[in-house]
């Protein structure tokens, strides 16, 4: 009975002690409607595929600082005018270009086979053909722990599990290290070249490229190729027999001097708070091997189609709503750098940052970092969009995209929508992310979960900046 007095005694000092209004929604029920009709329409619109379809199709494969990828700003203006944003342009920016030339690769011993292998972003040429012996390293760990010197003469193979397959992709992490970081090793060890296991979690014969990373302001001087999963297998089968394993290589991959990129951008002009802005966008250049329809065509897609169909709307939300095609992002997130450098001078009216560039499989959870007090609205946005089959993720996760991560360190407030990615590296900067892997269906209710989230964003007066 005490219990069940004091129970009730401490429910009647909470209630008293609210503060008025704590259960008003900040969302009002004609913004729910809004948001409810956006999503509606979305599921039932073809636009977004329509856009990836274009994309990839007409522009194709466009590797950052190419003249493909010149195309594609071109081609993302005209979508711009097109669909009647309020302005369309491209802010231009000079950027290193390195090219993949050609690759031959094979095993030489014990027999003679031909390898599926594909240069790694930022591998230097081999002068002439390398012939040379293998020596196996079991891991990334093996290879970093070599003496200086001691690979003279020789190429590196590193081996490694194929990537672990998860919804979030958490395996990707851990598994690029042997592509980031492996060069600079084989060359202590005075490697002629280094050959990796790709990054990917597909059992198919596609090689996964990738960026490796600088050490300082230094690239690799040899020569660094990826392996598809089922030859990294054979090598490995080999190495356990004791067969003696050697290689012949040459690749033409090599920097080319300073090129022009540019980022696009196209606004939806807010109605009652124009300086206020929105970003949401994905990035526009891709790997070379594929025609970039996972990676990231489709994040171009679902985040122009869901600002059009806001567009669509007999009133424009409060604040802007920008769409930005990054460029340069498998090189190095170069359009993201340049960006943020040129409207450092007004990222406090940036309100919101979030980019869609994980595929385009359905989006099952929201995740944010804005401040404590509109974290409620992000709550109340991911109930709205529950139906789509989205769960309401952690409030203090910081992120919202690759191309993001310049503009959240330097205090942007962020979502993310979390798209399914069990198979997402299958496909990953391999010849094999290609349109057919894009389900229209599920690219629509992408479409649908950022209009919805983004026009309420748009059309709140909450302030989602952080004080921390
Ligand atoms: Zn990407």
């Amino acid at each position: 009975m005490k219990l069940f007095n004091s129970v009730i005694l401490s429910t009647f000092l909470s209630v008293i002690s609210m503060p008025l209004f704590a259960d008003e929604s900040p969302i009002t029920p004609e913004q729910k409607a809004t948001a409810q009709q956006l999503m509606a329409s979305a599921l039932k619109s073809d636009l977004g595929f329509n856009i990836v379809e274009s994309l990839t199709t007409e522009i194709g494969p466009r590797l950052g600082g190419s003249e493909a990828e010149k195309r594609a700003r071109d081609w993302g203006v005209k979508l711009g005018n097109e669909l009647g944003f309020d302005k369309a342009w491209i802010e231009e920016f000079t950027m290193p270009f390195w090219d993949r030339g050609h690759l031959h690769i094979a095993l030489t011993s014990p027999y003679n086979q031909a390898l599926y292998g594909s240069a790694l972003g930022g591998a230097a040429p081999s002068k002439k053909e390398i012939n040379a012996p293998i020596v196996y390293f079991r891991d990334i760990h093996a290879l970093t722990a070599i003496e200086d010197g001691t690979l003279q003469g020789k190429v590196a193979f590193v081996d490694g599990e194929p990537m672990v397959k998860s919804q979030t992709g958490a395996g990707y992490g851990p598994s690029n290290q042997k592509r980031r970081i492996g060069w600079q090793h084989a060359e202590r060890g005075g490697a002629s070249a280094l050959i990796i296991r790709s990054v990917g979690s597909d059992s198919h014969r596609f090689p996964h490229t990738g960026m490796m990373s600088k050490n300082g302001d230094k690239w690799a001087k040899i020569p660094v190729i990826a392996i598809s999963n089922p030859d990294a297998d054979h090598l490995r089968r080999l190495h356990n027999l004791d067969k003696p394993l050697a290689i012949s290589l040459h690749s033409g991959s090599d920097w080319q001097g300073d090129v022009t990129s540019g980022n696009v951008i196209l606004d939806i002009i807010g109605s009652e708070k124009p300086e206020e802005i929105v970003l949401i966008g994905g990035h526009l250049d891709s790997w070379d091997l594929g025609t970039g329809a996972v990676d990231d065509g489709a994040g171009i897609a679902i985040t122009t189609a869901a600002a059009k169909l806001i567009a669509n709307l007999p009133k424009r939300p409060k604040r802007t709503i920008r769409v930005v095609m990054f460029g340069a992002e498998e090189v190095g997130l170069l359009g993201a750098f340049a960006y943020a450098k040129k409207h450092e001078g007004n990222l406090q009216n940036h309100v919101l940052a979030t980019e869609s560039d994980f595929g385009a499989r359905n989006i099952w959870r929201i995740e944010s970092f804005v401040n404590p007090q509109a974290t409620k609205l992000v709550d109340e946005i991911a109930k709205i969009i529950a139906p789509l089959g989205i769960v309401r993720g952690g409030s203090d996760v910081k992120g919202g995209g690759p191309d993001i991560i310049p503009l959240a360190n330097k205090g942007v407030p962020t979502i993310r929508l979390n798209q399914e990615g069990t198979d997402y590296f299958d496909l990953h900067h391999t010849p094999d992310d290609t349109l057919d892997k894009i389900i229209p269906e599920e690219l629509a209710q992408n479409v649908a979960a950022y209009a919805a989230t983004i026009y309420l964003i748009a059309d709140t007066d909450i302030d989602l900046k952080a004080k921390r």
